[in-house]
């Protein structure tokens, strides 16, 4: 198994330097160079089968050989044990051909858990191979940096490095980040805003020297092996729920388009999926394009759902790869068309293609309330903001009522108390694992939005315990 750059000039690599790489040289984003099939008897098989069993044998073809089967079979297995429900993504029923599927078990109640906890296993094991150590560097306005925190802790050969804006996380995200007790785990609140982080971020990993010396590297959401993390659950909700012999659907609420594409992937490995359906909220760049076949820049407003407030989709160049046919050159001239003017399309018959599989929808925040109400009074399940958004996806675009629909439900509730009480009058409960989340010890420090203290920061903390 080899992959390839969506821009096409960048080297053919194995899954083991796709990992440790993150972007291309090129700028562009690893895939597959073929996609592994999965045959019917395969799907069959895998019916009864515990999520980490599944997970084992989807996983196993795309790291083709770069890791020991039973070293990939023991990670695997203590990747999802950690999970606090035995089922590790359940699915619940809510309405007669209708499902949700948990994502929201892991260490820190969103989905990206589900491939970060694995990732982190894996970063350690290669570096460990080879004899080397990393520095990780990361701004969060949320999610992304916990659910990293716990992925990295206490891993012998990695520094994680998060940098979050002072005073401008929720509360549980800044704790589920500030209360991790290891000696490898830096958090940093910056006097400065989410952008400041970003940009303090580029402004490491451009500068080489430090760069090199620190052997910087990233966890973000393009890296191969979270997308390919994030096929292993669309696999057992089918499987579940009657695949091979019946097909099924997704909703998915979206945002840098990595847990769609990882649906787009399932399918294209012989899952039997009917449609996957992207939910936007107003921030709904992808609605617009899967609309008219424009990719179309406009501003970003914040939201209930944060963490698919996006200007861009940072993996939908992925999709883009497949819709024109697996051309880099195409890929690089619309990425640069669309860096200019902020505007490009796809001609129609392209855009058809894509649409035979993909529909998506839009919600707007009182219609976020109006859905996570009504699934409360309905069902009693309390869901969060982008769960909802997801919901109401998939009533927009349902298709074969008799093909059942999966939502991934992405955040547990509790990670967004105020918008789920503002909805249904509940205050939603952290699950008995984190209750006492709010009694723990917060451990960070404050840097000043200056990347001269913060390079200084790292390089101390570094040394400090190497
Ligand atoms: C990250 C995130 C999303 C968006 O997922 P993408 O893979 O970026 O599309 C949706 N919901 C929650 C709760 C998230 O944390």
């Amino acid at each position: 198994m080899k992959y390839v750059s969506t821009r096409g000039e960048a080297p053919v690599l194995a899954f083991d330097d796709v990992l440790l790489a993150g972007l291309a040289e090129d700028g562009g984003l690893y895939v597959p160079q073929d996609w592994p099939q999965f045959s019917t008897d395969e799907l069959s098989s895998m019916a009864g089968m515990s999520y980490a069993q599944i997970a084992y044998r989807v996983i196993r073809p795309f790291v083709g050989g770069t890791i020991a089967d039973s070293d990939l079979e023991k990670m695997v297995e203590e990747t999802y044990a950690g999970f606090g429900h035995v089922a590790v993504a359940p699915l619940k029923q809510i309405g007669s051909n209708d499902w949700l599927m948990e994502l929201f078990q892991g260490p820190t109640l969103a989905f990206k858990d589900f491939a970060l906890q694995l990732v982190g296993r894996m970063f350690a094991h290669v570096l460990a191979a080879r004899g080397e150590r990393v520095t990780i560097v990361g701004a969060t306005s949320g999610d992304t940096g916990s659910a990293a925190i716990e992925a990295c802790r206490d891993r012998e050969n990695i520094d994680i490095f998060i940098l979050f804006p002072e005073g401008r996380v929720s509360p549980v995200q800044q704790r589920q980040m500030t209360t991790v007790d290891s000696a490898n785990v830096h958090a940093i609140a910056v006097t400065g805003t989410f952008d400041d982080c970003q940009d303090l971020v580029k402004e490491m990993f451009n500068d080489t020297q430090f760069r090199k010396a620190q052997n910087l590297s990233a966890v973000n959401s393009i890296n191969w092996a979270r997308v390919m993390a994030q096929i292993v659950y669309y696999v057992v909700a089918a499987v579940r729920l009657g695949a091979p012999s019946r097909p099924v659907s997704f909703a998915v609420p979206t945002g840098n388009f990595g847990n769609v594409f990882a649906g787009w992937a399932a399918w294209k490995c012989g899952l039997p999926i009917d449609r996957l359906v992207v939910g936007t909220n107003s921030n709904d760049i992808l609605f617009r394009f899967f609309e008219t076949g424009e990719m179309k820049m406009a501003g970003v407003e914040p939201t209930l759902s944060p963490s698919m407030d996006i200007q861009v989709s940072s993996n939908f160049e992925r999709l883009l790869f497949d819709m024109l046919d697996g051309d880099g050159a195409a890929v690089r001239d619309w990425i640069a068309a669309f860096r200019i003017s902020g505007a490009v399309s796809v001609d129609d018959a392209r855009l058809a293609g894509a649409r035979e599989k993909i529909s998506a929808s839009r919600l707007d925040d009182d219609g976020t309330r109006r859905v996570i109400r009504e699934i409360y009074e309905t069902t009693g399940e309390l869901l969060d903001p982008h769960s909802a958004i997801g919901v109401d996806a998939a009533r927009q675009c349902r298709g074969n009522k008799e093909v059942p629909m999966v939502t991934l439900a992405t955040a547990h509730p509790a990670k967004f108390p105020d918008a789920v009480k503002a909805a249904t009058g509940i205050h939603p409960q952290l699950p008995e694992r984190m209750s006492d989340l709010f009694d723990r010890n917060e451990k960070f420090d404050t840097l000043p939005n200056d990347i001269a203290a913060v390079q200084d920061f790292v390089r101390r903390a570094v040394e400090g315990h190497s």
